[in-house]
């Protein structure tokens, strides 16, 4: 190798290794797995995404276990629910983590709840009897016009944070806007055949979804939001469903299915499990994934 190929050389070198840093990904950890895709699909390349929990795990119980804490520390943005979804773990997450931007009233600090009118909201704050939804009805994700209000202002946040890349965010944005806009519109069209269907939730889970669909929730299979129905509940929600009888019974991927086995074993009411996040389901890959799942096995206990 004469002086000057080894000179090429080397500058090649200095150039591969330099790549990775001019390039370095902004780290985004998100809480659940829906706003992780919305990172993603509004981030794309820019970001890399972590996600704290997967669509089969209760998001109100986590453990802010050693590897979480790790992820947490070297993240630059955290975007999660809020709405004290996880009032039991991020806390702690974020005091063990010690990482300043992403501490709450930080820029690096995203809760998409707070761009989004709750719904169940008490008048009176009470955690009495293991209530886990005493700020308001946290699962926003399941309606598909929240997550366009998330879009928008974690879209916002990421050009907040990662200025130098402004522009790209918002080409993504505006691209993502434009095709959740079509699906949305499909989807409507497609479960307008369920509106007014009454249906019993077994956890307080879908709020959000019947509010979009005008699905008339008649009964909910757990006393309190988090509290395990007892067999004396059970049996008063099967007793008032022969006075006002429900179409099927609605349960999130990550649950136990029992409550809502024993309805549909003990008064013939049809359990139907939705994704409720995406993974929660094989065709539930995506955000696109998540909705096309949900209506469609809506239709399908529908027609039955
Ligand atoms: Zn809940």
């Amino acid at each position: 190798m004469n002086h000057r190929q080894r000179f090429a050389a080397l500058a090649t070198l200095a150039l591969i290794a330099a790549a990775p840093a001019s390039h370095a990904a902004l780290k985004v950890l998100a809480c659940e797995p829906e706003w992780g895709a919305l990172a993603k699909e509004l981030g794309g390349d820019l970001v890399e995404v972590s996600v704290a929990t997967t669509a089969l795990q209760d998001p109100h119980q986590i453990q802010a276990r050693p590897s979480l804490i790790a992820r947490a520390r070297s993240a630059d943005l955290v975007a999660c629910t809020g709405a004290e979804l996880e009032v039991g773990w991020l806390p702690i997450l974020l005091q063990q983590a010690g990482n300043a931007k992403i501490q709450p009233g930080q820029p690096g600090n995203f809760a998409a709840a707070d761009f989004i009118r709750k719904l169940d909201v008490p008048t009176q704050v009470d955690r009495a009897q293991g209530d886990v939804h005493a700020a308001g009805n946290p699962h926003v994700q399941t309606d598909p016009r929240n997550i366009a209000l998330a879009a928008a202002a974690l879209g916002a946040r990421l050009q907040l944070v990662d200025a130098a890349h402004a522009a790209q965010y918002a080409a993504r944005q505006s691209d993502f806007h434009t095709r959740w806009t079509q699906a949305l519109a499909r989807w409507t069209q497609q479960a307008a055949p369920l509106r007014g269907t009454p249906v019993v939730s077994q956890h307080k889970a879908f709020v959000y979804l019947y509010d979009w669909l005008g699905l008339k929730e008649v009964a909910v299979l757990e006393p309190k939001p988090g509290v395990e129905p007892s067999a004396a509940h059970l049996q008063s929600v099967k007793a008032a469903l022969a006075a006002t009888p429900a179409k099927m019974v609605l349960y999130a991927a990550y649950q136990d299915a029992r409550p809502s086995d024993w309805l549909t074993a003990n008064a013939g009411v049809p359990a139907v499990k939705l994704p409720f996040t995406v993974g929660g389901t094989p065709a539930a890959n995506d955000l696109f994934g998540l909705f096309d799942d949900t209506v469609a096995r809506l239709l399908a206990a529908g027609k039955r």
